[in-house]
């Protein structure tokens, strides 16, 4: 038995794949799909996309500006590893979202297009991988198009990024000729036939470097110019150093085309070589080995309606530790209760079904009967560890709402404290006055739109919305705080937040600064931290 449980743990990767918009993460996913044997045929993926959206209409906003707002989670097996793959949004207003998926995950892909290089969408969402410290692992897409020289592209991503790099293959021919790659730990090279477009597995031939096949295969003038490359990669570049990898210091490379799957399967091979199963969790009482028996987990995204028709709630828990098993029942360590935790549910592949089993890596969705707050940690065995909070980003946008109808108060409201429960908005109110004005603050703008529309859509409630000039928020870190007592700028506005923390809202650094100078003692915090 718990052979089998240690088996399942070390063969779990879980990881999260962060790009631009339109650097090819849906088509890298797909392939990876493809590969995994989940799908037979790629083209799956998109109709899941669309089948996705005839279930959950608040998506049309993601169809309608070509964005992915929400992230999903798929699993599939290779070659005896058991993978989670996180997606995330890729528009920067929702780097939130990201933030919190890259909780789940153990290591991220970065998907570069080979044409456009940084971007700076992929600027951000690095930022974001850096602050979690995981391994990053690089795939430069669409080799097979016209696009930057490689040796560029090793530099911009050294430069832009400020994280050494180290190519694990190299491509052979580039701009519209893209035959192979060269694996450089085996020095191996391996050349691919043209597919059918990609919707299958692509075939390849594959041979220690010095076959003369290749000088056939490539041509000589190609054949040469790798010969030439080789020579200075290894003189030129960073030594490769797995620790660095590990600590998320130092980023493999592979190049490849998502759409024609040429190097999909090295870069798949190499990245699971490299990455690593669960590691260990830091929480109040130090950290828990994922091998440990007792199941623990941490609820890392909450989802409204993602069936209208049911108007469910689902609570997206990371397992961190031990055996979870359906209808098994946890404590809920903020809540101090023991929950059931029935029809739990997997993404798989192509579809949600029901989970009897999941193991450390592993995600899965429980219904929320709106007793979940992101970051809450749930123990088996009647344990109260907790893990550490997920950070809330400090809204930089602020607006204030009512419904227009005022009949739908009671609607207004709850749809307001759904949406802000699963945090894509943070909800503010004044002191002394009623929940019939709130104020809402959002780190991106596009969570305005997301939020007018699901109320509208979900919760049949119109809303006005005033736009306020706020760009700054700090809570107020003071015992007894007394409201009548604390003096403020004209340009800043006194608040609480949902928790009713005190919190002041500034136009600029300069009024931070004069409410700092007036408020002798009162510390002014730009971060609140739940748990
Ligand atoms: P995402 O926004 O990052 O998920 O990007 P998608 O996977 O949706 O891809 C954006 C566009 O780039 C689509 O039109 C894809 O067909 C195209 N694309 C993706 N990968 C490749 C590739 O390897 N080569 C070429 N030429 N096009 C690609």
């Amino acid at each position: 038995m718990q052979d089998q449980f240690l088996q399942q743990v070390r063969r779990r990767r879980t990881f999260a794949i962060i790009s631009h918009p339109d650097a090819g993460k849906t088509t890298l996913t797909e392939k990876l799909l493809l590969y995994g044997g989940a799908i037979r045929l790629a083209g799956s993926v998109k109709s899941r996309r669309a089948q996705k959206h005839a279930v959950s209409d608040w998506m049309e906003i993601e169809k309608q500006r070509g964005i992915s707002v929400t992230s999903s989670v798929l699993q599939f097996d290779y070659d005896g590893y058991c993978i989670n793959i996180l997606d995330t949004p890729g528009h920067q207003d929702f780097s939130e979202d990201t933030y919190r998926t890259l909780m789940a995950a153990d290591s991220a892909v970065m998907v570069i297009d080979c044409a456009k290089g940084v971007e700076a969408q992929t600027k951000k969402l690095f930022e974001v991988c850096k602050m979690r410290g995981i391994p990053i692992f690089t795939f430069v897409n669409k080799l097979d198009r016209a696009g930057k020289d490689p040796f560029e592209l090793m530099e911009e991503i050294e430069n832009v990024l400020g994280i050494q790099s180290y190519p694990m293959n190299w491509p052979i021919g580039t701009d519209g000729n893209f035959k192979g790659v060269y694996n450089r730990r085996k020095s191996q090279i391996e050349v691919f036939n043209d597919g059918k477009h990609g919707q299958t597995v692509v075939e390849s031939v594959v041979g220690d470097v010095g076959d003369d096949v290749f000088k056939d295969l490539l041509g000589e003038g190609l054949h040469q110019q790798l010969m030439e490359e080789i020579e200075l990669l290894d003189v030129a570049g960073d030594n490769f150093d797995l620790n660095k990898v590990l600590k998320g210091q130092l980023t493999p490379v592979f190049f490849g085309s998502a759409m024609t799957n040429f190097g999909v399967r090295p870069f798949l091979e190499g990245f699971l070589e490299m990455t690593t199963p669960p590691v260990a969790r830091m929480s109040n009482e130090g950290e828990i080995d994922p091998e440990s028996d007792n199941f623990t987990g941490f609820i890392f995204k909450i989802q409204a309606n993602m069936n209208p028709a049911h108007r469910d709630r689902i609570a997206f828990i990371r397992i961190c530790s031990g055996k979870f098993q359906k209808g098994m029942s946890v404590n809920h360590v903020r809540a101090k209760k023991s929950i059931k935790l029935a029809q739990p549910q997997q993404f798989l592949a192509q579809d949600r079904a029901v989970v009897e089993e999941a193991y450390p890596g592993d995600i899965i969705g429980v219904h929320d009967p709106g007793i979940f707050n992101i970051g809450d940690t749930l123990c088996g065995n009647n344990a109260k560890i907790e893990y550490e909070g997920i950070p809330v980003f400090a809204p930089e946008h602020f607006a204030r709402v009512y419904a227009k109808d005022s009949m739908k108060r009671k609607q207004f409201i709850k749809g307001v404290e759904q949406i802000s429960e699963e945090g894509a908005i943070q909800v503010f109110k004044r002191p002394h006055v009623g929940v019939e004005e709130l104020i809402i603050g959002v780190v991106g703008i596009l969570q305005f739109e997301v939020l007018e529309y699901r109320l509208e859509k979900e919760y049949g409630v119109e809303i006005k919305m005033q736009s306020l000039p706020y760009k700054y928020i700090r809570w107020i870190q003071q015992e007894n705080f007394d409201y009548d007592r604390f003096s403020l700028t004209m340009d800043s506005l006194l608040a609480e937040d949902k928790e009713e923390k005190p919190v002041v809202l500034f136009e600029n650094e300069w009024s931070i600064q004069k409410v700092e100078e007036r408020n002798k003692g009162v510390v002014l915090k730009s971060i609140s931290t739940k748990n």
